[in-house]
């Protein structure tokens, strides 16, 4: 009765419109029933399909994983579970695809085929949009930290690595020597010759720096006019001598054939203060330089 009225129900429905692909095949895996979903989906003609292996279907590598595993399940099991095959579709294309299966006592095996292609499209789209979104951060993080004109750290990013190596040096028992460079009547450039020669002496004095140093010395571009060097591990007649270097190097700058001048204020720490205290004293030497002719360097 029960069956009666199951049949009453679906009596009228056309029994192909199920939208994945079905396969049967027998017990030597010839396919005796293909559905149109699977046909249409995946450009086959029905009529070529029957009677043919269900081997013929796959790819190699695929036909391997059939024989190797998915069939041994099969028979052990009764069935299998959202397999990730790949298939040759009518026009030749590798099609991915999800697989289940399930097999009765006859040995013939039910099979129910999914397109998994567009969420294969999905899962590169998604790799490519992390790949781009990663990109993007690490250019988000470089513009943070550094400044624009001069390609050097900027102040923010030097406070962020200036106490790091602070502590390095408190730990491991150096000396650091904390420079501020600050360039002398910078305002005159500006007002003489334009901003734009002033933004010209940044950039020159920014790549100065940039190779002055150690790769272990820190370079910023502190604010304005103003420059900040951080030198690990250094005393204090190295110190003198780097600072005196400086001034020798900046003065191939030159305004108008004059050679461009900068203060420096110097403070030598063994790391006991922190980053804050270092760089007032350092300031501190900078106000006196500047009041005592300019063009020189002043230690704390
Ligand atoms: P001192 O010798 O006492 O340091 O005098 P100064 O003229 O160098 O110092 P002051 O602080 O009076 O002037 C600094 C000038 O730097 C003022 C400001 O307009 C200029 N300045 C700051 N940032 C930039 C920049 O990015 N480009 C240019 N061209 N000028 C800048
Ligand atoms: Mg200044
Ligand atoms: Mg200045």
């Amino acid at each position: 009765m029960a069956t009666k009225y199951q049949f009453d129900c679906v009596e009228n429905v056309t029994p192909d419109l199920f939208q994945s692909g079905f396969l049967i095949t027998d017990e030597n895996r010839c396919i005796i029933y293909a559905n149109s979903y699977f046909a249409d989906e995946f450009n086959l003609l029905t009529e070529e399909l029957l009677g043919t292996s269900s081997d013929g279907l796959f790819t190699h590598s695929s036909r391997i994983f059939c024989e190797s595993y998915l069939m041994p399940l099969l028979v052990h099991e009764g069935n299998c579970e959202e397999m990730q095959l790949a298939l040759i579709d009518g026009d030749g294309d590798r099609v991915s695809i999800i697989v289940s299966a399930r097999m009765d006592r006859k040995k013939r095996i039910y099979w129910s085929f999914f397109n998994a292609s567009k969420r294969d499209q999905l899962y590169n789209e998604l790799i490519e949009t992390r790949k781009e979104l990663e990109a993007q951060t690490k250019v988000l993080q470089s513009l943070s930290s550094t400044d624009e004109l001069t390609g050097l750290t900027n102040r923010r990013e030097f406070n962020l690595r200036a106490p790091q190596l602070i502590k390095q040096a408190k730990r491991y028992g150096y000396s650091f020597a904390l420079f501020i460079i600050d360039i002398d009547h910078f305002k005159n450039i500006n007002d003489t010759f334009g901003h734009l020669e002033g933004d010209r002496v940044l950039k020159e004095l920014g790549s100065q720096l940039k190779s002055f140093g150690r790769e272990t010395d820190l370079v910023a571009r502190f604010g304005g006019e103003e420059f900040i060097l951080l030198l690990p591990n250094i005393n204090i007649e190295d110190a003198k001598f780097q600072a005196l270097r400086l001034h020798s190097l900046i003065s191939r700058i030159q305004v108008n054939q004059i050679p461009v001048t900068v203060s420096i204020g110097g403070m030598l720490s063994d790391g006991s203060q922190n980053l804050r205290d270092t760089t007032s004293k350092a300031d501190d030497a900078l106000y006196r330089a500047k009041n005592s002719g300019r063009n020189k360097t002043v230690f704390y």
